[in-house]
């Protein structure tokens, strides 16, 4: 019997041990933190066994594959023993794909994977297609590959899911866009990041589809010297190719080798331009898969707004408020102060993950009229924009926040949370922060 040890209980452990369980391998998971109880209980219910509070050297080296958690970075000891002992260290992603036929749909990039995501999914499903979806949005693709029977999956799948792949090669890969983040896990080396990136595409065949972001020079430029052999289709407002989707009046413009469809977005909930990017995307895919141009239509338009993503909460007394609580780098918020229709209160602050704030400056000098600092060190926010805002106020609770925000907001104003930090000085997460700021809303 082959041995299996996936290293990390949390949602992508627990997926592939009940796949390597089913499909036969002895598995083991080991966990240095603690396993919650309901992964606890399934394991033991599979009879697979596990252990937390430490990893166990000599079990751990018997492995024939390891599966580690994206959390897990690859400088740790525990990694490299592994690597020294030559055993194979996989992905879930790169372990599921392996056991499924379904044809995959992978999304990457830095920012406007879960929404396209969503939004792929949902065109694909009330096209009728038998389709799922997984990876770093809710449940593990694993997971979901031993108990469903999916002729589609569409995965959502952040660069340290890309880091360890092997075969991995989707269908159709889309990449939303490349901009620095997680810079941390990358020796603070961007372009390691932007390789980790393009990894999507590391083994997909000429008749696979790489989907780009024809207005990101980053990614542009990337691909240009990328050794990938995928059909590149670019998407994006300032796309001039000959093929691929744009955007005019309205109308994303869709060029295929042997016709042009036309789908217009006047209804398409969503605000802001990015997710007129994200649309693109989407559609592209959509028709790659044959989804009549009607469908696509009335998709675009059914599609349910996502939480914690440029939403709008509520209007108090002609204030609007917005909570972009996902908006964790500077890109993200960048697209939120575009998409804001008046002068706003702009919320922000938390864990920098060394930002440069200087793209945001023009926004700023024209949308913003204050600042409410929400975060325990708010010194670079303060030196960046104290230059193009003359109110700036510091708080380190999300009700004072909101408070404050309240009363400087005029009628017909916005109070936008859109933090372009990480949430964890004040917060459990972006969704605890952006509850909290929904909560004070309806308090005013
Ligand atoms: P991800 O899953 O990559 O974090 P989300 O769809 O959750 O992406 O969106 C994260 C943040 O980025 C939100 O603030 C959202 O409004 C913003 N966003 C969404 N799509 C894009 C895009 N294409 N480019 C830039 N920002 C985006």
């Amino acid at each position: 019997m082959k041995k299996l040890v996936v290293l990390g209980g949390g949602e992508s452990g627990k997926g592939t041990a009940i796949l390597g369980h089913q499909l036969g391998y002895d598995v083991f998971v080991s966990d240095a933190g603690l396993i919650s109880s309901e992964v606890k209980t399934r394991l033991d219910s599979i009879g697979v066994s596990w252990e937390e509070g430490q990893h166990t050297m000599d079990r751990i080296l018997t492995a024939d594959i390891v599966m580690k958690s994206p959390g897990i970075p690859n400088h740790v000891p525990l990694i490299k023993q592994l690597r020294v002992a030559g055993i194979s260290i996989q992905s879930e992603i790169e372990f599921a794909s392996q056991h499924t036929p379904a044809k995959l749909i992978g999304i990457t990039g830095s920012n406007g994977k879960t929404t396209t995501t969503l939004l792929i999914h949902h065109i694909l499903k009330e096209a009728g297609l038998n389709v799922g979806i997984a990876g770093n949005i809710g449940e593990s693709f694993a997971q979901k590959v031993a108990e469903n029977d999916h002729d589609f999956y569409v995965l959502e799948i952040s660069s340290f899911q890309l880091d360890d792949i092997q075969t991995f090669a989707p269908e159709i890969a889309v990449i939303t866009n490349i901009t620095p983040d997680h810079l941390d896990r990358y020796n603070d080396d961007f372009s390691l990041y932007i390789k980790s990136k393009l990894r999507i595409a590391a083994n997909q065949n000429p008749n696979q589809f790489l989907l780009f972001n024809a207005d990101d020079p980053v990614l542009v430029e990337a691909l240009k010297s990328s050794s990938t052999v995928a059909k590149k289709l670019p998407f994006g407002f300032t796309n001039t190719s000959p093929i691929g989707a744009s955007y005019a009046n309205e109308e994303i413009k869709l060029i295929e080798q042997k016709s042009t469809t036309m789908i217009s977005t006047t209804q398409f909930p969503l605000q802001g331009r990015h997710n007129l990017l994200n649309a693109m995307a989407a559609v592209s895919v959509a028709r790659l898969l044959d989804v009549s141009k009607d469908s696509i239509r009335e998709s675009l338009l059914s599609f349910t707004k996502v939480e914690h993503r440029l939403e709008r909460v509520l209007k108090i007394q002609n204030r609007t408020y917005i909570n972009d609580s996902k908006a964790t780098n500077v890109n993200a918020t960048f697209y939120a102060l575009e998409s804001m229709e008046g002068q706003t209160v702009w919320i922000v602050g938390g864990v920098d993950k060394g930002n440069d704030y200087a793209a945001l400056l023009p926004l700023v000098r024209e949308k913003v009229k204050a600042i409410v600092c929400l975060g325990v060190d708010n010194e670079k926010i303060i030196d960046a924009f104290s230059p193009v805002v003359d109110l700036m106020v510091e708080t380190e609770s999300m009700k004072e926040a909101v408070k404050i925000a309240h009363k400087i907001a005029d009628k017909k104003e916005y109070v936008l949370l859109s933090p372009a930090c990480a949430s964890f000085d004040l917060f459990e997460n972006y969704e605890d922060r952006g509850n909290q700021f929904k909560a004070a809303i309806r308090e005013l």
